[in-house]
């Protein structure tokens, strides 16, 4: 149980799509217990000197475990030199169990202004070592690790000429360096989930809708929902067969983690063309792929189990063609699913009939990287569709905003920035990251602050409706989660 908590002497946002402010807000067991009024008798009594309180942040689609696990135990990417690479290194290998590799990550060039090298890695000689670069393909390892590999071969592979000096990339090192790195063991999972859910908090994040196996659910989030104090909405990848709707059916209480949605893929992305687009490719001879069950054409089938089980159908739809399906077939459901089409990236305008009180799951960081290979993959007609999301909120459709972390990094102020800078409102980026996504993830008392809703707030250095994105963009000082002050930007700066 927490203790109650009074904020007070701020911009206090209650509701960001009807733009409902208060003056102070009262946290109690978790929950809003009273606005405008008095500091109850002993309770924290905190002033936001000026600063705005939101309803928490909500990152609507990111892969936990697959993020935590690949982004290793140690973050190099504030590292400028080479004693504070090697320091962070000595220190997580006391999370590290004797049988593991010691796994970092988040090291560039530019932060560190040179390239780390062997004897940077080898201030650690029993363990073997490897640190991801930044974008994940390049990595350095230390001797111990290029012990346990075949380096002969892999110096003949793509980005394998280096090896001997520790130094691997692409090819050489997904094919012939990753598969070598063992099974991280439960222990080291979770000491990553626990890092990676402050980093959350950091971020201002206090909810996420999580892509997750039912096995995960089962074996780690759930266990760890206590410690981890980031409210978890799962869309598992799991069929909605009989058994495992009953399984679902066990995470359906709880208010920091339940299972509301089933989700499927039905192609692939853009960047790789496999996203299946009405019209092919303007540089492969193809237009793209149907998977899973639209390759089996049962994908009603599955939308309709998945409503029978009681929870919501998610679909990972990319290229037009994809997302005009999804449409088409969600349409007919009940709009009290929730159904959520992910990404959507391409909506061609014969389908924009269907989008009026569509749910979509959208990624505002994934648009540069996007945009950059647009014109090439689809032509100059078709890139001007892309990620357009001022168009689907014309057209009458709902939108969240995710990071599909670890794929872009989970910062919702960085999101909503490129979503403004794209044509949204500070409110519409707002309400996509607090109401509507709390709303694409069947939670009534998130995204919003009222009576007995979650005391889950965002507080940040400036008003988001007021201030001028172009020129300062708010900055997260601090997080709390159930009525508990889960970041403080003065604590960790002190
Ligand atoms: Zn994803």
């Amino acid at each position: 149980m927490s203790r109650t908590i009074h904020l007070h002497s701020g911009i206090i946002i209650l509701d960001p799509s009807d733009e409902i402010f208060a003056s102070s807000i009262t946290f109690c067991d978790g929950a809003v217990s009273a606005i405008n009024q008095g500091a109850p008798e002993g309770a924290l009594s905190i002033d936001l000197c000026g600063q705005t309180l939101a309803p928490g942040f909500i990152d609507s689609h990111l892969h936990l475990m697959l993020g935590s696990s690949g982004k290793g135990d140690v973050d190099l990417s504030c590292c400028t030199n080479q004693i504070a690479f090697q320091q962070l290194l000595l220190q997580g290998l006391n999370k590290v169990e004797d049988d593991q590799w010691l796994i970092a990550s988040g090291w560039s060039e530019e932060t560190l202004g040179t390239s780390p090298t062997l004897e940077w890695v080898d201030c650690i000689q029993n363990q073997p070592v490897l640190c991801w670069r930044t974008d994940f393909h390049a990595a350095i390892l230390n001797t111990a690790a290029l012990q346990l590999l075949d380096l002969p071969s892999i110096r003949n592979v793509v980005g394998g000429n280096d090896c001997m000096r520790g130094i691997v990339k692409e090819t050489a090192l997904w094919e012939h360096v990753s598969p070598r790195i063992p099974i991280p063991s439960p222990t080291q999972i979770r000491n990553r989930l626990k890092k990676l859910a402050k980093s959350l908090h950091a971020d201002g994040i206090t909810l996420v809708g999580a892509m997750e196996t039912l096995e995960d659910v089962e074996g780690y989030l759930f266990p760890l929902k206590e410690s981890l104090q980031v409210r978890m909405r799962m869309m598992v990848f799991d069929e909605p067969t009989k058994e495992n709707i009953i399984r679902c059916n066990q995470f359906t209480d709880d208010p920091l983690l339940r299972v509301t949605g089933i989700k499927t893929f039905i192609d692939g992305t853009l960047g790789s063309r496999t996203a299946k687009m009405y019209v092919p490719y303007c540089d492969a001879n193809s237009s793209g792929l149907f998977v899973s069950h639209a390759l089996h054409d049962d994908l009603d089938d599955w939308i309709e189990a998945v409503v029978q089980g009681g929870f919501a159908p998610v679909v990972h739809a990319i290229g037009d063609e994809a997302v005009g399906l999804s449409l088409k077939l969600l349409h007919r459901i009940s709009s009290q699913c929730i159904a959520r089409i992910e990404h959507a990236q391409f909506i061609d305008e014969r389908d924009s009939k269907f989008l009026p009180g569509q749910w979509f799951g959208v990624q505002p960081l994934h648009k540069e990287s996007d945009d950059a290979i647009a014109v090439q993959a689809v032509g100059p007609k078709r890139a001007r569709r892309l990620h357009d999301w001022r168009a689907m909120l014309d057209a009458g459709a709902n939108l969240s905003f995710g990071s599909d972390w670890p794929i872009a990094p989970h910062q919702p102020i960085d999101a909503m920035s490129i979503a403004i800078k794209s044509g949204l409102s500070s409110k519409e980026a707002l309400v996509a990251t607090t109401v509507d996504a709390a709303k694409s993830l069947r939670e009534p008392k998130a995204g919003i602050l009222r009576i007995g809703s979650f005391a889950d707030a965002t507080v940040l250095s400036c008003n988001p409706f007021e201030c001028d994105w172009d020129v300062e963009t708010p900055r997260v000082t601090m997080t709390i989660v159930g009525g508990v002050i889960q970041f403080n930007e003065e604590q960790t700066n002190a």
